[in-house]
């Protein structure tokens, strides 16, 4: 009978102590948030989607060169006599082997940067193929796709706006 009673005066004491916790945090500020409805902004350093501007990009291929996971793949424009001038006629990286390193922004000469890390963390792609992704001067970021089988690029069946206003490290 004794015992009984024990367990029901530690079970209540448990209680108690479990409210007393409650109690103690329920004037603090939350932590959390209400994702998707609101975003904490990650730290500036952070590695985010790859954003690319053929606008500054001089074709130097050095962030191609510098990325361990040959992620990067560009060509260079032709001028009227079928040479190589400084301009991208596209560029395209495949995020499925993309290792968030950063090295290909490190490697690029241009002030800005023309390939960098947004702060985008929401990336997401409908399938294996939608993962490589293409910029020509002109068409917003995420032109066009990959398709693997004709290793041709192709319209997609529609935009994926990433990042609208990207954000970009100026050196
Ligand atoms: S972040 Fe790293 S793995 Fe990704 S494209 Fe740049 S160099 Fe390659
Ligand atoms: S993104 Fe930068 S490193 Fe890559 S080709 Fe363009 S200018 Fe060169």
């Amino acid at each position: 009978m004794i015992d009984y009673f024990l367990e029901i005066w530690t079970a209540a004491l448990n209680i108690a102590k479990g409210l007393q916790v409650t109690w103690r945090y329920l004037w603090k500020p939350a932590v959390t948030v209400q994702y998707p409805f609101e975003k904490l902004a990650p730290y500036a350093g952070f590695r985010g989607t790859l954003l690319f501007d053929a606008a500054t990009c001089i074709a130097c291929a050095l962030c191609a060169k510098a990325c361990p996971s040959e992620c990067i793949t560009l060509e260079s424009r032709k001028n009227e006599q079928g040479k190589r001038v400084a301009k991208v006629d596209w560029y395209a990286v495949d995020f499925g082997k993309c290792n968030f390193c950063r090295l290909c922004e490190e490697a690029c000469p241009t002030k800005p940067k023309s390939v960098w890390h947004s702060l985008d963390y929401e990336v997401a792609f409908h399938g294996r193929e939608d993962m490589t992704r293409c910029w020509q001067e002109g068409t917003p970021f995420v032109g066009s796709v990959y398709d693997r089988k004709t290793k041709k690029f192709k319209k997609p069946k529609s935009h994926l706006q990433v990042q609208s206003t990207p954000a970009r490290r100026s050196a």
